[in-house]
């Protein structure tokens, strides 16, 4: 096992990796199966081909900001691939639910508490 942020390998019982004291799964430049350098965006590494999770922290932030200021039409949920969400809060728009619905959203956003699949973000 390698360390996503500088690529030292370590070991599974550690939490935290010793030589950049980041997180261990936390980072997105290596692979954490072979230790080589990945492109950030990548879902699969081109090396050994082992699934890469997206670190969606940041990610995440831009799409609760999203949520708060044009959430009540399901941007945020057609940035997340949520396209029936997203239809579902156009529809319901002119009631203020959307608006009630989208503030939910991001404060889960927000929180981490929101689920998002990074391969169907965009
Ligand atoms: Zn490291
Ligand atoms: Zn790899």
């Amino acid at each position: 096992m390698y360390c996503k942020q500088c690529g030292e390998s370590i070991n599974p019982n550690q939490a935290i990796c010793v030589k950049c004291g980041v997180k261990v799964g936390e980072g997105n430049n290596f692979c954490s199966n072979c230790g080589k350098t990945i492109d950030p965006t990548a879902s699969v590494c081109l090396n050994c081909g082992f699934a890469v999770k997206k670190n969606m922290n940041s990610d995440k932030m831009i799409l609760a900001i999203v949520a708060l200021l044009v959430g009540t039409f399901g941007i945020h949920n057609f940035m997340m691939g949520e396209s029936k969400k997203g239809i579902v809060k156009i529809l319901l728009c002119w009631t203020g639910i959307s608006s009630i619905i989208s503030l939910i959203d991001a404060i889960k956003l927000f929180t981490d508490k929101y689920e998002v699949d990074a391969d169907k973000y965009f």
